[in-house]
């Protein structure tokens, strides 16, 4: 018997109409739990459940909130290893990797208990003599949650610890092939103090509670992270019932390497970009782009590297890289290796399907050179483990392919020229840049988004996150 796993709603954990297995992408004979899918008459009560909650806790004062962000964070902390366990059961990503997003998460939690006191103001002269202005920041009041797979954990995280912090009032719905790391997230919270509906946890397919939840009359606002053709339609419909959003989507990362840079750096962060965490995440670098002094020894140097590169059992030891989180995902990685070789690149390492002793979704990391800028490969996001190189004459032609994308997310540049890792902070299209460092692998107390497809609305994490997550008054007083 596998353990059952109820939502969340109004402080009871409810069964919703059926319940589905969560499959280790490791091994498909290990059943992680039953998760049930909630209704839309669930995902009604939950929006209704937040919506009662909402006046005593945004009055609630700012004691009680970061009281209980604090106590989320520490118990988050203290079992780290056993959710990054999980999480790596359930997604797929290396259980050390697992065990670093717990603790970002835990930390995320302590970050904003320490915001909720820190909410200021501002009291500006008025232009009319003896008149007072105060500019405030109240909370918005009930926030939708939508999160994607590949960050079970930080992500959830990231967005639920700030939208408490100021007052607001939350129905999350995790995605539906990683609610293990949801419904634990939302256990630890159902114990933290914080008052029955304050949070809500539904789980379900994006068709059937995500949507409604987007469009909900009592929610209002969305803060989604997935796909940028969900977040484009989620934009459409909330621009309907102007609700606030804020989506973080995709990516087409570029990892600029130039001919000056130091070969072995510049082959570590390129792998560990593109590859660890089975390319799946939205800060993986998935174009290298090579200047053509070092092309052939930059090939030459990553296949060495691709080489010692061990896929396995995300739960293993000494693995570096686990399955991909599903079969759907494989095929699509595998398919956009296919692509590229008939657009006319050149697959020069993995990309094929691993035979393991667990039946899992595992796959050799790709790398395909020969690759330029119009072809798919370099255009759509594949979300897997598949790099393509495109090579360019100097850093004026690297610089115009990072920004030859209709994303732009983060940018990383391998340089030892002062000149060219300034210029290109300064000139790539990206939310994030990166200097002699992979363009996957962020701190958590600063602001996280990117540029055109990529994000739209305000940043996610840090002191920007109340951009999203607080509403400004403006007070005029005549004393
Ligand atoms: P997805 O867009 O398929 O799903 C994301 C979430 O939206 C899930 O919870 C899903 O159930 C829900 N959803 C699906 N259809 C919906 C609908 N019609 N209405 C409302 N909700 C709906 O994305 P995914 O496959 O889970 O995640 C991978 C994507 O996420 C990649 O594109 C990746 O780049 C992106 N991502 C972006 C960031 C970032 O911060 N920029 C971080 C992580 C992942």
């Amino acid at each position: 018997m596998t353990q059952t796993h109820d939502n969340l709603i109004g402080g009871q954990w409810v069964a919703g109409a059926s319940y589905s297995p969560n499959i280790n992408p490791s091994n498909l004979l290990d059943v992680i739990g039953d998760y049930t899918q909630a209704s839309a008459e669930q995902l009604d009560a939950a929006v209704q459940a937040a919506r009662a909650a909402f006046p005593a806790w945004s009055t609630s004062g700012i004691q009680a909130r970061a009281d209980a962000l604090d106590k989320i964070g520490t118990e988050i902390l203290a079992r780290r290893e056993e959710l990054g366990t999980l999480l790596a059961r359930e997604e797929g990503k290396t259980r050390l990797e697992g065990i670093g997003e717990a603790t970002r998460a835990g930390n995320i939690f302590k970050f904003f208990a320490g915001e909720c006191l820190r909410l200021t103001g501002e009291v500006v002269p008025s232009v009319r003599p003896g008149i007072g202005v105060e500019i405030t920041r109240e909370p918005v009041g009930v926030i939708g949650i939508i999160t994607p797979w590949n960050f079970p954990m930080a992500i959830p995280s990231w967005k639920i610890a700030p939208a408490l912090a100021y007052g607001n009032c939350v129905v999350m719905k995790p995605a539906d092939l990683v609610p293990g790391c949801a419904w634990a997230l939302a256990e630890i919270i159902s114990r933290s103090g914080i008052p029955a509906g304050v949070f809500n946890l539904v789980m379900g397919r994006g068709s059937v509670i995500g949507d409604p939840l987007v469009n909900h009359p009592g929610v209002d606002a969305i803060s989604f992270t997935g796909s940028q053709g969900v977040g484009a339609r989620i934009a459409r419909q909330c621009a309907v019932t102007l609700k606030k959003i804020q989506l973080e989507m995709g990516g087409k990362n570029p990892q600029v390497i130039l001919d000056d840079a130091d070969l072995a750096q510049a082959v570590e962060l390129s792998v560990q970009s593109a590859f660890f965490s089975t390319g799946q995440r939205c800060t993986a670098s998935s174009r290298l782009i090579v200047t053509e002094g070092i092309y052939p020894k930059f090939i030459e140097a990553m296949k060495a590297r691709m080489a010692t590169l061990k896929v396995g059992d995300a739960l293993a030891a000494g693995i570096d890289i686990g399955p991909v989180s599903s079969l759907s995902q494989l095929e699509q990685d595998m398919s956009y290796v296919d692509i590229g070789k008939a657009e006319g690149a050149l697959l020069v390492a993995g990309g094929e399907r691993l035979k393991l002793p667990t039946d899992g979704f595992f796959m050799a990391p790709a790398l395909l050179t020969d690759t330029t800028a119009d072809m798919r490969i370099n255009r759509e996001e594949v979300f897997g483990p598949v790099a393509s190189i495109i090579r360019v004459k100097d850093y004026e032609g690297a610089l115009f392919e990072t920004n030859n994308t209709p994303f732009g997310l983060a940018a990383g540049i391998a340089t030892t020229s002062l000149k060219h890792a300034s210029h290109f902070k300064r000139h790539s299209q990206a939310g994030m840049v990166m200097v002699k460092l992979p363009t996957a692998g962020v701190d958590y107390h600063v602001p996280f988004g990117g540029r055109k497809g990529s994000s739209y609305g305000p940043r996610e994490q840090g002191r920007y996150a109340q951009e999203f997550f607080t509403i400004v008054k403006t007070a005029y007083t005549l004393p």
